[in-house]
């Protein structure tokens, strides 16, 4: 595959970088410090146009792709992860999904939301339903033409600042019959029965809550359906294709966060002298320069490749997965080398390194871990179910 960044797309890296490197990474350290949502930050992120970039142009989007959006992502993250990862979810994942399955109404709505800041929640996980979603227990019953939810999903990105959910659940019929999981749009402060349960102390990435929510006898219409229950497997199909936007952009803040380190220490290594010259002559640190390149590079082409591959729909599965694992796995280790480089100052507050390294702990857990991630690359590669995984486990099982 031929990946090619036009001139266009180069100078819209270029305004993200400006933009990133000015006001954005000014902010940074107090977004984390305060734990606060960087409103400020969605709207110079709107004025620039980089909220709801990929909503299509006739719902007053700018049509643009994936790589466009890797782009702006990779700059803001080289700064302030916070804010990429708002780049991130106001462009991919439970956006990019009511874009390709909702009704007219419903993308209007999304659109009219994202586009004036809303950066919306997906809500699958729960407490007893990680890895394995397929176990979740939140269920919605049809009563008449309506359902009623209830349940509780945790670790929600965005729980309490945002105010579009993408909620899924289990689907049963008026007698009780399971019909499959269904994805359903509802709209915090508005649809009455959804409340925020509490926000998780997190280690990182601290200017987003990450929230459990209950939904207690909530109350949704049939035009809140965006994703019909087709049994277990199907609308989950559905969802997981519009999930690996969501991968692609998860890797690409973990490439950013990465890059940015590794910046930082590159220029550290040339001013810092020990032993009468710069610590950038000595071979150990040459090498450890030398290995936080490769990794940056080889991620870099990954993510690309990834981004390129959605070019007529969404990012190829097996290529959104083997991104976010080799990305979230690099980033993690050159931010501990970036770190080492600057000795006792990298572990001060004063830099951002310590920051960094708490941030990008977390891109080998959301949206799938690394190892339920090596299941979904080894699954395809040898063509099979897997034993580790509920179908593989319960076909083995049945034989
Ligand atoms: C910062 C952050 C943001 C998040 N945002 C969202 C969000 O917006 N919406 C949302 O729905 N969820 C969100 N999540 C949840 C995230 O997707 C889950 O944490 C993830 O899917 C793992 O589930 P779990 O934490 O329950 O771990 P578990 O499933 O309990 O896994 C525990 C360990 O077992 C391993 N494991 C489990 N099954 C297997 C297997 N079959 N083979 C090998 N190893 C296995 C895992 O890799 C992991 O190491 C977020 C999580 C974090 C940390």
């Amino acid at each position: 595959m031929r990946i090619e960044i036009t001139a266009e797309q180069r100078a819209l890296e270029s305004r993200a970088r400006d933009l990133a490197q000015g006001e954005i990474k000014a902010r940074a350290a107090e977004v984390d410090r305060t734990e606060s949502y960087p409103w400020d930050n969605v709207e110079r992120l709107k004025q620039a146009g980089f909220i709801g970039m990929t909503i299509p142009k006739d719902l007053g989007g700018q049509g643009l792709g994936w790589m466009d959006a890797v782009l702006v992502i990779e700059q803001m993250a080289q700064v302030c992860a916070v804010t990429a990862r708002i780049v991130v979810e106001t462009n991919m994942g439970a956006i990019s999904a009511v874009m390709a399955y909702g009704s007219q109404a419903q993308k209007r709505m999304a659109a009219d939301m994202v586009l004036a800041g809303d950066k919306p929640a997906i809500c699958i996980t729960e407490p007893d339903a990680g890895s394995d979603a397929g176990g979740m227990t939140t269920r919605a019953d049809r009563r008449g033409n309506r359902f009623v939810m209830n349940g509780r999903k945790h670790w929600i990105t965005g729980g309490g600042v945002s105010r579009l959910h993408l909620i899924f659940a289990k689907v049963y019929d008026q007698d009780g019959q399971f019909e499959g999981v269904g994805g359903f749009l509802a709209i915090r402060d508005e649809t009455q029965g959804l409340r925020i349960v509490h926000r998780e102390p997190t280690m990182g990435l601290r200017g987003i809550p990450e929230a459990e929510i209950a939904f207690e006898e909530m109350d949704l219409p049939p035009e809140a359906l965006v994703l019909p229950p087709r049994g277990l497997k199907k609308g989950f199909a559905d969802l997981m294709d519009a999930y690996n936007s969501q991968r692609v952009g998860a890797a690409t803040v973990a490439l950013g966060i990465m890059e940015g380190a590794y910046e930082t220490a590159l220029a550290w290594s040339g001013e810092r002298e020990q032993f009468g010259r710069p610590i950038n002559e000595f071979q150990g640190l040459q090498w450890k320069l030398a290995d936080m390149s490769i990794r940056i590079a080889a991620s870099q082409a990954l993510v690309y490749k990834a981004a390129a591959s959605g070019a007529d729909g969404f990012p190829d599965k097996l290529m959104a997965a083997q991104a976010k694992i080799l990305t979230s796995e690099s980033a993690i280790a050159v931010v501990n080398d970036a770190l080492q480089v600057f000795g006792a100052r990298g572990y001060s507050r004063n830099l951002p390194l310590e920051r960094m390294a708490r941030d990008v702990r977390m891109f080998t857990i959301g949206g799938g871990t690394a190892e339920v991630l090596r299941n979904v690359v080894a699954s395809a590669i040898l063509d099979k179910k897997l034993p580790q995984t509920r179908d593989g486990y319960v076909k083995a099982a049945a034989e």
